[in-house]
């Protein structure tokens, strides 16, 4: 071999992990950045079993990928098959991100940072510590989300849910003063106090029945953050409007979520004016992920 083919950089290689994982974005996202930065590398989707996860991840401390994304339903297994864990994956208990470090696997999630950045940019961190917020879902994002603005020091949070048990189950599970749940029979009364109002359920996913919540009466200016991001402005978001409210959309957090982990990956941020939302759109509009 001569002198300058061994000192040719190796490209950095990354993925995202699912079953399935076809639909994910992810791919085209990081794609994005590495064209537009210049930068030698690869993201690619892999589909990985939820029987073989847990083996699958450990092997890639014997490989020369950088680290993967992780996706459902892979996300405990991710934090089960790691080394060590990030504050933030420990808080969460789950891991979207697995990266090696001084030959260690580590489990991370940015999904807090991803849930926290786009709303921060939207509305300053004095304004939601002067605020109450209101969240709807108590599956995984919503282990986020209450994560992200509990940490932000919103000083109330209510929390409600279709399933009533499962909010009530998070609110003890977490057990600070600020976050009480409601029944899903009062989410009428909950909208009325709310400056921020955060859809984490499925409901108003494309294909699935919009979430059945009415914004009448609600603050005028309250913030109305909608974790879909297909349709791109859902029910809800347009109800907000017209009610007089600020909308932020899914697609925000997808891209926010996914930053720090481009870095963890490729060694550099992404530049903060490549902005991949455009191209997103149009994979979502045209169906070509
Ligand atoms: P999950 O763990 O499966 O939880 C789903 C939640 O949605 C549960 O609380 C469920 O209530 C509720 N729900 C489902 N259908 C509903 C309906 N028709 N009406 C009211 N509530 C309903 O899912 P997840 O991982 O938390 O994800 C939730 C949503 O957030 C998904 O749409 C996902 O796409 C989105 N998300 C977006 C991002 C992003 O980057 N933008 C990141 C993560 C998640 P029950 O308990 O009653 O079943």
């Amino acid at each position: 071999m001569s002198a300058s083919s061994s000192e040719r950089p190796i490209p950095r290689l990354a993925g995202v992990c699912g079953w399935p994982i076809h639909h994910s974005l992810s791919p085209i996202l990081h794609s994005y950045w590495l064209k537009e930065m210049g930068l030698l590398g690869a993201y690619v989707p892999f589909a990985v079993s939820p029987k073989t996860a847990i083996e699958a991840f450990r092997s890639l401390k014997q490989t020369s990928i950088s680290g993967v994304n992780v996706t459902l339903p892979l996300k405990g297994a991710a934090f089960k098959a790691a080394d060590v864990a990030t504050e933030e994956a420990q808080r969460l208990g789950v891991a979207n991100c697995l990266y090696k470090s001084r030959g260690q696997l580590v489990a991370h999630n940015t999904d807090l940072e991803g849930f926290a950045a786009p709303l921060i940019a939207k509305r300053g961190v004095s304004r939601l510590q002067n605020g109450s917020a209101l969240v709807v879902g108590a599956g995984g994002a919503s282990r986020a989300v209450l994560g992200a603005l509990l940490s932000m020091g919103v000083p109330e949070i209510c929390l409600i849910n279709r399933t009533d048990t499962k909010a009530e189950d998070l609110v003890s599970q977490v057990h600070v003063p600020s976050l009480y749940a409601l029944p899903w029979a009062q989410r009428q009364e909950a909208v009325l106090r709310a400056d921020l109002i955060v859809n984490a359920s499925a409901a108003g996913m494309s294909g699935k029945p919009d979430l059945d919540l009415s914004l009448e009466g609600g603050r005028e200016g309250a913030l109305v953050y909608d974790l879909i991001y297909t349709p791109r402005v859902t029910s809800l978001m347009k109800a907000a409007m017209k009610n007089g409210m600020e909308t932020l959309g899914g697609l925000e957090m997808l891209i926010a979520q996914a930053r720090p982990s481009f870095k963890l990956f490729f060694g550099q941020a992404p530049l903060t004016e490549l902005n991949p939302s455009e191209i997103l759109f149009e994979a979502l509009r045209t169906g070509h992920r």
